[in-house]
């Protein structure tokens, strides 16, 4: 504690007690004088003098009144004096002193007049530090004591002081009796009131008390030293809640902020959505339409309910469905979402609707669910249901507004009757059956499943089709089976129809019965077959489906019923325009379908003022599409054919078209990657070729490519398939052929086969591999396919594995029964995905990439004798000048050649360079390679 704080106050005895005469008077003996004098500064004052030195046996008693000790143990006394040094005095006897005597003594009575000597009791025997020497009384220096003694543990009223002279030469000027005390003090917004000090040793233990508007946080309370210092403090008080510490008191929070916790150090201000308009806030008041949950904190942000849940969707399983739907998209400011179900039975009209009562069960719960999905079981078959999906949040309960709500209404599917069982043989059952009456929604595909009747249910199999029968086959003749059959729309699965058991039958050499049904059934199959004929309908192995070919259909419009859904067109955004295809934009945008997500599509529509005949080619590729369902097929979501313009949803594919992918993201792929992209594409040719469906223009332009790298085929319009695209050329024979992409016979007389879409394929592992080269480059059309025809077929791009070209080569067997099935290249591509160590042999063809002559393998092509001619042939003759003046005119002088070579003789594009580079003549490049005869012996 600062000294300052030290207070020295004064008894009743000023600092010149002599001088009112009343403190100090002599009552014993008149040998003390009150005598006037003048200190140094001149200034007159009175002091008590005694200086009988020439005499002994001096005993000389000087006594103040009685002082009050006015609650104080420790009282100081300060006196200053002079006293003569005995030495100075000429002639003074031995019994001249040079100290003098202090007593005191204690008494409640203020009046005595006498006290007896013995009674005092002693403070101590002054000397003096400083004796003045010189009596010169006209200029006389004064040189003053000045002694603190001090008496402790007073308990009474007052006491009485006295000094005694033993015969010195004193001087009295003045005695202050003073006690000090610890001054009053705010400290950790307590007070602590004025504390006179302890006696001896004690420190006084004082408690404070908080100042106004603050509060006990712990006890506080400091000790009070004997000098007068406060010392310990412990405890402290706070500010009460709406109010704030500001230089040792509290004041109030001003408006716009608040304190909630006398805790809290500052008042703060309001948190988002409330507010506090008057001062002293302890909290801040939420705006209208916002509440504080009892348990929010009041620094919270006042929040309110969340708007009503989004996109409920269902999928239907049987009697089960599993309802799912995206969170509000206000949560209301709060994270506490949770969602309660209230489910209705609807008549058929779905007018009168009443609570499902208990019989429903909802998993995990129907009230107070934290994910947005709930899975209802026990529902009846055939029957609607209409859910309320309510979304609350902690401050729901406080807002009188209603809760966000959505409703779904659900259909559980009706059970498939299989009405008819339509052929039997001895391995194969044929069954037809009728969809449910009124499905609850579009139905996506049937699933069978049979298992033989003495197996139960242990050993089933599983098939599905999207018409309404089935052969099965590959069954033991003589054996019952059971089947079962259920529809999936895209509500989700129905519930499986009765079991319906059939035999199969026994076939027994020479039995007349079998003979005649067997005899049946091969007229029954041929009868099958010219209808099959007639109809163009392949029948396939049982679970696969057979491509329906549009024009199979007189009414064109009834296959793209059959096969692609109509989507509202209120329910499209188009977003903007990615690409042009023949019949008008293809835009990129959103569909919502009600009760399933927003997803991303790509929009085709059909330009204005189209023929009927575009109308159909336009939408021809709808019906093909809608009928495929695989992962690297692009998928159809729908068409628009009620309003104009008539469009065509497909998924989106955000990579856009394969072989512009692979030109922009040059080289960056890895080898696995490139073959993953392969396998796709591959798996999505094997299933059109499963399904008896003949591209016909397979090439990386028409592969789409998807944010996952996905690789799915496209395009498969009818008359556009080759009319549409850019590489298509008339051939002799009138028809128009991508000539670089098609195999040789169908060049030559339109042998399109699922074989002519695997050299296809082979063109588009070329493309890949090579990130979206031009196959045969800038060659004619004509010198293609007479380079293929004379058994030239594409090199090896650079860095190509050598398992790669030579698939690629297999793809390009002339033979087209020769070449590989795309089952067997989906399980090659497989294998080297799975072993990729079998892809690191690269052809070596960093420089050079001869043709290939399957015939003939040694036989150079394209030989060319001089630079001018190499580069012509390559179509880069415009560089003839860079080379010469380069001096690069033999092809020897070329072998070397670098990319930073080509580049300094101008060669500064890319493209060019890696033509360049990778199309060194043949000849010349089995000269260059410095093989021995024994390698190449022609
Ligand atoms: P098409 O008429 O099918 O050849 O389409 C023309 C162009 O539109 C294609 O080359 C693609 O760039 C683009 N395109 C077509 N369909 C899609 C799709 N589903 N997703 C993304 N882009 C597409």
């Amino acid at each position: 504690f600062p000294p300052l704080l030290y207070v020295l106050l004064p008894l009743t005895l000023s600092a010149s007690p002599l001088q009112q005469g009343n403190v100090l008077h002599c009552i014993c003996h008149p040998q003390w004088e009150e005598i006037s004098v003048m200190d140094e500064r001149n200034t007159p004052m009175r002091t008590y003098q005694v200086c009988n030195v020439m005499e002994a046996n001096q005993n000389n008693w000087l006594r103040t009144r009685h002082i009050s000790r006015e609650g104080a143990q420790r009282v100081y006394i300060e006196i200053k004096f002079t006293l003569r040094d005995c030495n100075s005095l000429p002639g003074v006897p031995g019994t001249c002193k040079e100290t003098f005597n202090m007593y005191y003594y204690e008494s409640n009575n203020a009046n005595l007049w006498f006290i007896k000597e013995s009674q005092y009791v002693k403070i101590d025997t002054i000397a003096a530090d400083e004796s003045f020497t010189q009596v010169d009384v006209g200029d006389r220096v004064m040189k003053l004591n000045t002694e603190v003694r001090d008496i402790s543990n007073l308990s009474k009223k007052g006491f009485y002081l006295a000094f005694q002279d033993l015969g010195a030469c004193i001087a009295l000027v003045s005695v202050r009796v003073f006690y000090k005390k610890c001054p009053l003090t705010v400290l950790n917004l307590a007070q602590f009131p004025d504390t006179i000090t302890g006696g001896d040793t004690a420190l006084v233990e004082v408690h404070g008390v908080c100042v106004n508007a603050s509060e006990e946080f712990e006890a506080p309370k400091m000790y009070c030293s004997a000098d007068g210092g406060w010392l310990v403090p412990i405890g402290r008080c706070v500010c009460k809640p709406g109010f704030e510490e500001n230089k040792d008191v509290c004041q109030p929070c001003r408006p716009g902020t608040y304190k909630a916790s006398a805790t809290d150090a500052y008042c703060t201000k309001c948190p988002p959505h409330s507010s506090s308009p008057q001062e002293q806030a302890v909290e801040c008041i939420c705006e209208k339409g916002f509440h504080r949950a009892e348990s929010d904190p009041r620094s919270m942000a006042c929040t309110r309910p969340p708007s009503a849940p989004e996109n409920p969707i269902s999928t239907v399983n049987e009697t089960c469905v599993t309802l799912e739907w995206s969170p509000p998209r206000d949560t209301g400011g709060r994270g506490d979402i949770t969602y309660s179900l209230h489910c209705r039975k609807c008549s058929g009209d779905g007018k009168k609707c009443t609570p499902c009562g208990s019989s429903v069960h909802f998993v995990p719960r129907q009230i107070g669910l934290s994910s947005a999905t709930v899975l209802v079981t026990d529902l009846q078959p055939d029957s609607n249901y209409s859910f309320t999906i309510e979304s609350q949040n902690g401050v729901s309960d406080l807002s009188p507004t209603p809760r966000g709500t959505v409703v779904i209404n659900v259909t559980t599917s009706q059970t498939v009757s299989v009405v008819l069982k339509e052929r039997r043989s001895k391995d194969s059952v044929t069954l037809a059956w009728q969809g449910p009456e009124r499905p609850n929604g579009a139905i996506v595909e049937y699933e069978v499943i049979y298992y033989e009747k003495n197996q139960r249910e242990q050993n089933y199999t599983v098939l599905k089709t999207r018409s309404n029968m089935m052969t099965v086959d590959g069954l033991k003749p003589g054996t019952t089976y059971v089947f079962r059959v259920r529809a999936r729309t895209d509500g989700g699965y129905g519930s499986y129809g009765g079991e319906i058991e059939l035999e199969t039958n026994v076939l027994a050499i020479g039995d007349p019965n079998q003979s005649t049904i067997l005899a049946v059934s091969i007229a029954g199959g041929i009868v099958l077959l010219i209808f099959l004929v007639t109809c163009f309908v392949v029948i396939k192995l049982p679970g696969s489906r057979t491509y329906i070919h549009p024009h199979t259909y007189e009414d064109p419009n009834q296959a793209i019923r059959d096969f692609a859904k109509e989507i509202d067109a209120s329910n499209i955004r188009i977003e903007r325009v990615i690409g042009a295809g023949e019949f008008g934009e293809v835009c990129s945008g959103r569909l919502r379908v009600q009760g399933k997500r927003e997803i991303y599509v790509a929009i085709k529509s059909l330009k204005a003022g189209y023929s009927d005949k575009q109308r159909r080619d336009f939408l021809s590729e709808a019906s093909i599409m809608g009928q495929f369902d695989h992962p690297n097929i692009i998928r159809l979501e729908g068409v628009v054919t009620r309003c104009k313009p008539v469009m065509i949803i497909t998924e989106f594919m955000e990579n856009g078209s394969l072989d512009t992918f692979l030109k922009k993201h040059d080289g960056q792929f890895t080898v696995i990657q490139l073959v993953g992209m392969l396998r796709g594409i591959a798996s999505g040719m094997k299933y059109l070729s499963d399904m008896s469906y003949i591209h016909r223009d397979l090439a990386a332009r028409n592969i789409l490519v998807n944010s996952n790298l996905v690789c799915k085929v496209s395009d498969f319009g009818l008359s556009r398939v080759l009319e549409d695209d850019p590489e298509a050329a008339y051939t002799t024979r009138g028809g128009k052929i991508p000539i670089r992409w098609t195999a040789p016979e169908a060049i030559a007389y339109r042998k399109f086969t699922s074989a002519s879409d695997v050299w296809s394929y082979g063109i588009v592992m070329w493309e890949v591999i090579s990130y979206g080269e031009r196959p045969y480059w800038e060659m004619s059309n004509q010198d293609v396919i007479k380079a293929i025809d004379e058994g030239y077929r594409l090199p090896a791009p650079m860095d190509c594995p050598v398992v790669l070209h030579q698939l690629m080569l297999d793809c390009w067997e002339k033979g087209r029964s020769d070449r590989p099935k795309f089952g067997q290249i989906v399980t090659i591509l497989d294998k080297l995905i799975r072993n990729p160590a079998s892809l690191r042999e690269l052809k070596h063809t960093n420089k050079s990439t001869e043709f290939h002559n399957r015939e003939d393998p040694s036989t150079p092509e394209f030989s060319v004798s001089t630079v001018d001619e190499w580069l012509e042939a390559i179509k880069m003759g415009h560089y003839k000048e860079n080379f010469s003046s380069a001096g690069y005119v033999s092809l020897d002088s070329i072998l070397y050649i670098s990319v930073s070579e080509l580049a300094k003789m101008g060669v500064t594009l890319a493209g060019h360079q890696k033509k360049i580079l990778s199309s060194f003549p043949h000849k010349h490049r089995q000269s260059q390679t410095g093989c021995s005869c024994e390698e190449f012996p022609h």
